[in-house]
């Protein structure tokens, strides 16, 4: 299945986080998209989501923000950084997998890690300065 979205602000990217993560219980959502496309953002609404509320932040140097409190726990990944299985295992990222939601940014680093039932979420600017356009598509769903 796949969904396409065209948001005008950062709020109405969270929105349409918020609204994915009511509808998950766990699970992988691996994100794609540049710098500034709304990544973190997205992640902050799926935090409100979940009832978590709060500081929400790119976990850069940290690679991993644990998010504890809401309905799941979130865990925030940033795979900027990480170059090989070593730096995965590494990082935690096998020990958090079926124990809440693993929200991850530069999913392009770890393609080949990614569980199949993976929630995909590709985000890009778009025409206008706060148009971000987003895609969700759920493998093995039709
Ligand atoms: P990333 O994690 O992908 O690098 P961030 O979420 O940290 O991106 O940053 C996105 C920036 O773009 C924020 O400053 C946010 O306020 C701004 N922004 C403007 N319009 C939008 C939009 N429609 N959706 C998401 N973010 C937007
Ligand atoms: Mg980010």
């Amino acid at each position: 299945m796949s969904q396409r979205f065209v948001t005008k602000s950062a709020e109405e990217t969270m929105e349409v986080g918020c609204q994915l993560a009511h509808s998950l219980t766990g699970g992988v959502v691996a994100f794609f998209g540049d710098l500034g496309a709304g990544k973190t953002t997205f992640v902050r609404g799926m935090c409100e989501g979940i009832g978590y509320t709060d500081e929400v932040s790119s976990p850069t140097f940290a690679i991993v923000h644990e998010y504890v409190g809401g309905k799941t726990p979130l865990y925030h990944f940033d795979m900027y950084r990480v170059e090989s299985v070593e730096d995965l295992y590494a990082c935690g990222f096998y020990d958090y997998l079926d124990t809440g939601i693993l929200a991850i940014e530069w999913s392009e680093n770890i393609l080949d890690a990614l569980p199949e039932d993976a929630v995909l979420v590709y985000l890009a600017y778009g025409e206008a300065e706060d148009e971000r356009i987003i895609r969700i598509e759920r493998r093995g769903e039709q």
